[in-house]
């Protein structure tokens, strides 16, 4: 009988690894080996046969065409997309453009979709649970970088179903380690997770609160920078004193070049522990003379840091950003979590300490906390019996493209999710009937600059001779952080929603001719009037607050409660402020309740003191 457990699984780019709760104690499960994690490889041999993970990493030399790594991160990306190109510039196999803009795999002359590919290790991973509980399992919760967008979250959701499994949950990695920190110990802390992996870095700022409540406040980061590139500088290096000796290119020979892609990443790790290694590859390639040639290098951390130091300066930056997005500073932050490979990089450790002005903690396996926080979250999901709330963020803004090709911001970057957000839009032209509607994810202001997640038309619109039909677009997150989208015609009740899906079909081109065409797009006219009304009774409450504080502060001053319900008032009538500079609807409204309420309690203070 299938067990109603449910499984966490951290698909990561190069690694994988699955939990599960046990009797209440979260547990990671060893595969067949006996290994805590299994690599995210997927094959197929000369003979048809398919390999996946350690299997598929021990023949990669001698497969290398036929052997996929990181398929990650090329998941719900656009061929076309800076990012893809970058990745298969380096990648041993072989990718076309597929149906819908995507990335194809070519294994063996049959070609894969990426979630295809992912699926494969996901169901290694659902193999490796159910030998362990002598079980099928159905359900799982898998991990996403925080810094994933929608398409990315649905193309891994695609993946899971591939596989067969029930996909309950999608959480970010940060937060996930996050739980597996936290859980059980009744904390009440603010901590940053500080995650470099393989493919990606992010770092999320938590509160953990307590009865459970773990709130994400800032999210960010990116799915390009991660250990792969600290291989590839290590590699670039080789290749460059290889060809100033021999005047041979290493990389047009694949075998050659996958043999030092491994010794790269072999030396970049035993850097980690010893200060001094070697890079030792025989016969790695025959001269024009057919003499064999050997590539044996000594490598010292210094010269692995020397190369890698403005990658490392990548993330302090992101770090950086994310303090003042979360609006805290560098001594809010009670505890530094690291997790993923990469942060075995002493080095690494170092910057991280040296930023944050604390040492990291070591609370938490960076290889395991991941997956182990999935299975917590499904455990909290499907047992009645633990309390334990995770309120997680949206990493990116959401929007439409509004006349003359601009973004207009619907959902802010780092709301708390689920979510959902209204507002009303006008047509432009006169009689215009119909309305495109192009749904995107980013933080430009400029639409183009962004990610296209999807589009649909809005027809039959009653004919106005001035335009100005009244459109209302509402926009939803979920819990896994998955979009969708409503229009309304204000006038007839008519109404249109896509849930947005991965791939739009649409090349960059063809969506910047689309933002560029005047017509038949929205103008945002309300939000003005809006705006004014919303600004002008912040501004009030504000001034009222303000103009209390000394007197309540007097009176409250003396007590531990009076004082922080001082603090909370000062931190609310700053955010107020924020979002008023900001010219924020949304948050300016979030705000205005906080402000009520401070107000009333600064007026109930005063009153009963006089
Ligand atoms: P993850 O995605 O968390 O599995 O991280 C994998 C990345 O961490 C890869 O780039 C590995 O090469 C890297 N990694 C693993 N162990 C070490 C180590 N001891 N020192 C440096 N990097 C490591």
């Amino acid at each position: 009988m299938a067990t109603d457990k449910v499984i966490g699984i951290d698909l990561g780019t190069t690694n994988s690894c699955v939990a599960i709760v046990e009797n209440g104690v979260p547990t990671v499960i060893p595969n067949r080996g006996g290994y805590k994690t299994t690599p995210s490889m997927v094959a197929v041999t000369e003979a048809g046969k398919r390999l996946v993970g350690h299997i598929a990493k021990r023949q990669a030399i001698t497969n290398a065409e036929n052997t996929v790594y990181a398929a990650k991160r090329l998941i719900g990306r656009k061929w076309h997309s800076p990012q893809v190109r970058n990745a298969i510039a380096t990648s041993s196999y072989r990718t076309v453009e597929g149906p819908h803009n995507d990335v194809r795999i070519v294994l063996r002359d049959k070609e894969y979709s990426v979630p295809e590919i992912s699926a494969m290790v996901l169901q290694e991973m659902r193999v490796i649970a159910e030998d362990y509980l002598g079980a099928p399992v159905g359900k799982a919760v898998i991990t996403v970088p925080a810094y994933f967008n929608d398409n990315q979250r649905q193309a891994t959701r695609d993946a899971g179903e591939i596989a067969g499994l029930d996909i309950i949950r999608i959480i970010n990695e940060p937060t996930a380690a996050a739980l597996s920190y936290g859980f059980g110990r009744n904390l009440e802390k603010t901590v940053a997770v500080y995650d470099f992996g393989g493919g990606t870095f992010d770092i999320s700022i938590l509160e953990i609160g307590q009865n459970g409540v773990f709130r994400v406040i800032a999210t960010a980061g990116d799915t390009f920078l991660g250990g792969e590139d600290v291989d590839a500088r290590l590699i670039d290096w080789l290749v460059q004193e290889f060809k100033r000796e021999h005047d041979i290119d290493l990389r047009q020979d694949r075998m050659a070049l996958q043999r030092l892609k491994d010794a790269a990443e072999k030396a970049k790790c035993e850097l980690s522990s010893v200060r001094e290694t070697e890079v030792n590859l025989p016969f790695i390639i025959s001269s024009e003379r057919n003499e064999a040639l050997h590539l044996q290098k000594p490598i010292s951390r210094a010269l692995l840091e020397q190369l890698s130091l403005d990658l490392i300066e990548r993330t302090i930056d992101i770090c950086r950003q994310t303090l003042e997005d979360a609006e805290l500073e560098k001594r809010d932050v009670e505890e530094v979590l690291l997790v993923g490979g990469m942060t075995r990089m002493p080095r690494i450790q170092q910057a991280v300490g040296e930023f944050f002005e604390r040492e990291p903690s070591k609370g938490v396996h960076p290889d395991e906390s991941v997956a182990l926080g999935a299975a917590i979250q499904g455990y909290a999901l499907v047992g009645e019996e633990h309390e334990m709330v995770l309120l997680d963020v949206t990493p990116h803004a959401l929007g439409i493209v509004t006349q003359g090709g601009y973004f207009e911001e619907l959902i802010p970057q780092n709301t708390t999710v689920p979510t959902h957000r209204q507002k009303i839009f006008t047509t432009s032209r006169e009689n215009q009937t119909a309305v495109k509607i192009l749904v995107m994810q980013g933080e430009h202001e400029r639409a183009d600059q962004n990610e296209l997640l999807g589009e649909f038309i809005l027809t039959g619109l009653r004919r106005a001779p001035k335009g100005e039909v009244e459109i209302e677009v509402t926009f939803e997150i979920n819990a896994d952080g998955i979009v969708s989208v409503r229009a309304k015609d204000l006038d007839t009740g008519l109404e249109q929603s896509i849930q947005v899906t991965a791939s739009s079909g649409l090349t960059r081109d063809e969506i910047s001719s689309m933002m560029h065409e005047a017509k038949d797009q929205l103008v945002d006219r309300r939000s003005s009037e809006e705006l004014e009304a919303a600004k002008q009774e912040a501004e009030r409450l504000v001034g009222e607050i303000e103009r209390l504080f000394p007197q309540v502060e007097q009176i409250v001053a003396q007590s531990d409660f009076g004082r922080e319900a001082i603090d909370k008032a000062r931190v609310i009538v700053d955010r107020a402020k924020n979002a008023v500079t900001r010219k924020d609807v949304a948050m300016i409204k979030e705000q205005i309740e906080g402000l009520a309420r401070t107000q009333r309690m600064f007026k109930g203070v005063v009153a009963k003191t006089i």
